[in-house]
């Protein structure tokens, strides 16, 4: 029986499943990691294809099938136990760079849609790790990653991921495809991460400035950020005549090392 509060919603198209677990393109990763594999619907699909898999569940009972009754022989799969590893465990409390000694490691999964943003942020704040990264998510949540300046639901995530990763939305899954369907549409989108992934600005400023901004997503940046003290000439800058949901993300960042030069 499915468990709510772990944002249990298992997949049962298997095409659509496939697609998934195909939508991991590179070849720059050693490693796949699946975050919440549930019953296993993609990961015997990426263990057809990938070197090396490892997935992490938090459900107890997951991990059991997983062990025990998961048909890995069956389904004539081209592996061995020792390239497919199940922990089980709570992703956002796992220290990632440990676990895969610095390798490179592509992360996917139909998240737990609960705690999807946090699973976000915790792959950012490990890119070094992470060249590659899809998945499936509430549709809005993955449209908010994947668009672009201007639009509605662009925002924190949206420039944060986009700093460091091009993303691109794939396509959306209708909620009669999961046992229990979940009220709302998904979105399967990858995230493909940039040659260079370091900021040419602090990065700790970079984030300060677009949190602060989107707070106050409907005021001009001189107003959202004037708790940075702007001086008059700053001020008169046309980009603080901007709203945040206007500036690209080189903006953010040009907008980063414009306090940065006047002493913030
Ligand atoms: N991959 C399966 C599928 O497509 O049918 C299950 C997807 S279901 C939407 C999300 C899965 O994530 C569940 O199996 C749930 O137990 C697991 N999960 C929830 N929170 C988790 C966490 N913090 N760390 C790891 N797995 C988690």
């Amino acid at each position: 029986k499915a468990k709510k509060h772990l944002g249990q919603h298992f997949l049962t198209d298997e095409d659509i499943a496939k697609k998934i677990a195909n939508s991991l393109e590179g070849t720059n990763y050693d490693h796949v990691l699946e975050i919440g594999p549930g019953m296993g619907v993609l990961t015997k699909y990426l263990l057809q294809n990938k070197p090396k898999v490892t997935v992490m569940e938090l459900d107890r009972e997951s991990v059991a099938y997983l062990k025990d009754t998961f048909p890995l022989e069956h389904l004539q799969l081209n592996t061995t136990k020792e390239n497919f590893n199940i922990l089980e465990g709570d992703f956002l409390k796992h220290d990632l760079s440990e676990l895969f000694q610095k390798q490179q490691v592509a992360i996917i999964g139909n998240f737990p849609y609960n705690i999807s943003t946090q699973i976000v942020f915790k792959a950012l704040e490990n890119r070094a790790y992470v060249p590659e990264f899809s998945g499936m998510f509430q549709k809005e949540v993955a449209q908010r990653i994947a668009e672009k300046a201007g639009s509605k639901v662009y925002g924190i995530l949206s420039v944060l991921t986009q700093a460091f990763y091009e993303v691109e939305y794939l396509f959306t899954v209708p909620p009669t495809v999961f046992n229990p369907p979940p009220k709302v549409d998904s979105g399967v989108i990858r995230m493909t991460r940039k040659e260079n992934f370091t900021l040419p600005v602090d990065e700790k400023l970079f984030f300060r400035v677009v949190k602060m901004a989107f707070n106050q997503r409907r005021k001009m940046l001189r107003k959202s950020l004037n708790s940075f003290n702007l001086s008059e000439s700053l001020k008169e800058d046309p980009i603080f005549a901007k709203r945040p949901e206007q500036l690209s993300v080189q903006e953010f960042i040009s907008l980063t090392q414009k306090l940065i030069e006047n002493g913030i």
